[in-house]
């Protein structure tokens, strides 16, 4: 009999894939193993391709999330890959199924949520395909963006020595899936409504992965989807190199921080292993580091340098004196945790 799919995990099934398609097409420049794919079509930009599935009940409850939000989320999360690149988003292609008892406010939610978020970031919603899926709502949305050639930032490219560094707050959406789970009875209404924001409307930083890629600051970046420690550990798989993480170092809000203490939690496990923050986290030769910094100040940013790249494998956390590996290292949608 053959095994379930939970014994692979979820990188496991990707990689299935990756093994599958070695025949590459000569327009291929990156394939499976990035933010975005990356394609020579000719001329002195490269195409960049991503896509994004949520589904109801794994990715989010419908009593959690307005369909506003879902609409802004989902188109969100797939700019965040873009500006993963460095690149800037063109155009979306939205592939819906959806229950047919569904009211039609909410679907008109749906589309503003998504068409105001592609607005915000000048991309256009070009195309798309519609299914009836009685089993609850599915959006599938696939965006196009563009970087020139020679200023794509791969998760690859990390080079023993490079600080880490990412602008927080980190941890504030699964501060807000906390609340939504039922905690932080007692949390004052303002924290309340900032951790919310942040895990129903995160905003993709575009302006300023462009700007990273365009000034060549950045030897690798990624964007913070499943994890701190999970990406970084992406960018140490595919650099070949490990990290050190430096936890106490972590830019925490203070509203994570109040409903942690609150809830006799720590913060930083939010920011380690919560996910779906989506900051950049880019790696930048030391000598560049200062211009880093000074380039998300002017965009009203402010860098925290997390840890470096170094020899090893894998993501090693400082935390109160004490290095470990953490063996909790993000969400697996396949794993033993199962679907959130
Ligand atoms: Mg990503």
């Amino acid at each position: 009999m053959s095994p379930p799919l939970s014994s692979l995990g979820e990188f496991g099934l990707v990689a299935l894939f990756e093994r599958a398609a070695q025949a590459r097409h000569p327009a291929t420049r990156v394939g499976i193993g990035d933010d975005c794919a990356v394609l020579d079509l000719g001329g002195l930009e490269r195409v960049l391709l991503t896509t994004d599935l949520l589904l109801e009940r794994v990715h989010f409850e419908a009593a959690w999330l307005s369909a506003e939000d879902l609409g802004h989320k989902s188109m969100a999360v797939n700019l965040s890959d873009v500006a993963a690149m460095g690149g800037e988003a063109v155009a979306a292609l939205l592939a819906l199924g959806l229950p047919p008892g569904l009211e039609v406010a909410w679907v008109e939610g749906l589309r503003d949520g998504l068409v105001g978020c592609a607005r915000a970031y000048g991309l256009e919603l070009v195309g798309g395909d519609t299914v009836s899926a009685p089993g609850g709502a599915v959006v599938c949305l696939t965006v196009l963006g563009r970087a020139p050639a020679d200023e794509v930032v791969l998760r690859s490219g990390g080079q023993p020595g490079d600080r880490v560094l990412a602008t927080g707050p980190l941890g504030d959406s699964a501060a807000g899936l906390h609340l939504l789970r039922g905690g932080g009875a007692g949390l004052a209404p303002e924290d309340r409504a900032a951790l919310l924001l942040a895990h129903r409307r995160p905003e993709p930083q575009l302006a300023l992965g462009r700007e990273l890629a365009r000034r060549r600051l950045a030897h690798a970046m990624i964007d913070v989807s499943d994890g701190l420690v999970q990406d970084l550990g992406h960018i140490c798989e595919r650099s070949g190199l490990g990290a050190e993480l430096d936890a106490d170092g972590l830019p925490l809000s203070a509203a994570a921080r109040r409903l942690a203490a609150l809830e006799g939690l720590d913060a930083r496990d939010w920011a380690l292993s919560g996910g779906e923050d989506y900051r950049l986290l880019f790696c930048v030769p030391g000598g560049l580091a200062a211009e880093a910094e000074r380039v998300c100040r002017g965009l009203g940013l402010e860098a925290a340098e997390l840890g470096r790249l170094g020899a090893g494998r894998g993501v090693r956390v400082r935390r109160d004196g004490q290095v470990s590996a953490p063996a909790d290292q993000g969400f697996d949608h396949f794993g033993p945790r199962g679907a959130r």
